[in-house]
C-alpha cells in the first residue's frame, strides 16, 4: 500500500505542477494587459479592454513562475465584455480572426494554410486596403471566411470621434468592401487596437455589426518569430476564445510561420469554429 501511496502522491504533486503551468500560460498575460491599463491611453469609460494591438510596447513574454494557485472555477465565460463587446465564442471551440488585410502578399498565403487545414476564419479589413486588392476580399469570401469592418484606414481614435464621423467611416468602409464583393455580408467590426469606446460600438451597431473583440493576442504585429507566435496562443488559449492574428500590416512571416502548428494544436484541443 505504501508504494501505491507514494505512486498517488507523485501523480497529485504532477497534477499540481500540470495544473499550475496551465494557468501560468494565461494569468501572466491578463496582468500585463492589466499593467497596460494603467499607462495605456485607454479610454476611462473602458474599464477592461484587451491590449492594444498596435501598441508600440515591447513585447516580451512575462518570466514564468510556478505557482500552486488553485485552479480558477471553469464555468462558462461572457461571451460579452464590458462595453458590450463579443469577446468568446460562446461554444469550447476557439475562432481566428486576422486583421489589418487584405495585403498582396501575407493575406493569400494565409488564405492557403487555412484552406489546407480545412478551417475558415474572420477577417477584418481596411478600407484603403480593400480598395487597392479588391480581388483578395472575393478569394476572402468565396472561400467561406468572415468578414469585419475594421475602419477606413486604421484610425486608432476613431471611437472619440463625433458619431457621424465614426458612421461615416465605417459606412465607406463597408462600401468598398461591397464594391468588391457585391451584396457582402459585413456582420462584425472591430475598432483598430480594440480601443472601443461606448460611441464606436453603438454606430456599429445601428449599421448591423457586432463589435468582435477578442481574448487572445499573441503581439504577432511586432514580429516576435513564429515560435513565439505559436506559444503564446496555445499558452494563452482557452474554450470559446477568440484569437487576434494579422495578415496585414507588416511583414506577417512570423504569422505565417506559426500558422500550421497553431492551426493543427488548436483544431485538436479545442476545434476551430467560424464566426458568423
Ligand atoms: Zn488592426
Amino acid at each position: 500500500m505504501s508504494h501505491r501511496s507514494a505512486v498517488t502522491a507523485a501523480l497529485v504533486v504532477l497534477a499540481l505542477l500540470v495544473g499550475g503551468r496551465w494557468m501560468m500560460g494565461r494569468d501572466p498575460a491578463e496582468t500585463v494587459a492589466q499593467q497596460r491599463l494603467g499607462v495605456g491611453p485607454a479610454p476611462a469609460a473602458s474599464p477592461a479592454p484587451p491590449p492594444p494591438e498596435a501598441s508600440p510596447t515591447p513585447s516580451s513574454s512575462p518570466a514564468p513562475t510556478v505557482t500552486r494557485t488553485p485552479k480558477k472555477p471553469s464555468g462558462p465565460r461572457s461571451t460579452i465584455g464590458p462595453l458590450g463587446t463579443k469577446r468568446t465564442t460562446g461554444t469550447k471551440r476557439v475562432a481566428l480572426t486576422f486583421d489589418d488585410g487584405p495585403h498582396p502578399e501575407w493575406t493569400p498565403k494565409i488564405l492557403d494554410q487555412l484552406r489546407a487545414a480545412r478551417v475558415r476564419a474572420t477577417f477584418c479589413l481596411v478600407g484603403t486596403e480593400v480598395r487597392k486588392y479588391p480581388a483578395l476580399v472575393a478569394r476572402i469570401v468565396r472561400e467561406g471566411h468572415t468578414l469585419c469592418n475594421h475602419t477606413w484606414h486604421h484610425e486608432l481614435d476613431l471611437g472619440t470621434k463625433p458619431p457621424a464621423e465614426i458612421k461615416a467611416n465605417l459606412e465607406a468602409t463597408n462600401r468598398e468592401i461591397r464594391k468588391a464583393v457585391p451584396g457582402a455580408k459585413i456582420k462584425f467590426f472591430r475598432h483598430p487596437g480594440g480601443k472601443w469606446t461606448p460611441a464606436a460600438i453603438a454606430v456599429a451597431r445601428d449599421l448591423g455589426m457586432i463589435s468582435l473583440d477578442w481574448d487572445v493576442d499573441p503581439q504577432d504585429w511586432a514580429k516576435p518569430g513564429a515560435k513565439a507566435v505559436h506559444d503564446r496562443v496555445i499558452g494563452a488559449v482557452r474554450p470559446g476564445s477568440i484569437v487576434l492574428l494579422h495578415d496585414g500590416g507588416g511583414d506577417r512571416s512570423g504569422t505565417l510561420g506559426a500558422c500550421p502548428a497553431v492551426l493543427r494544436d488548436l483544431k485538436r484541443r479545442y476545434g476551430i469554429t467560424l464566426l458568423r
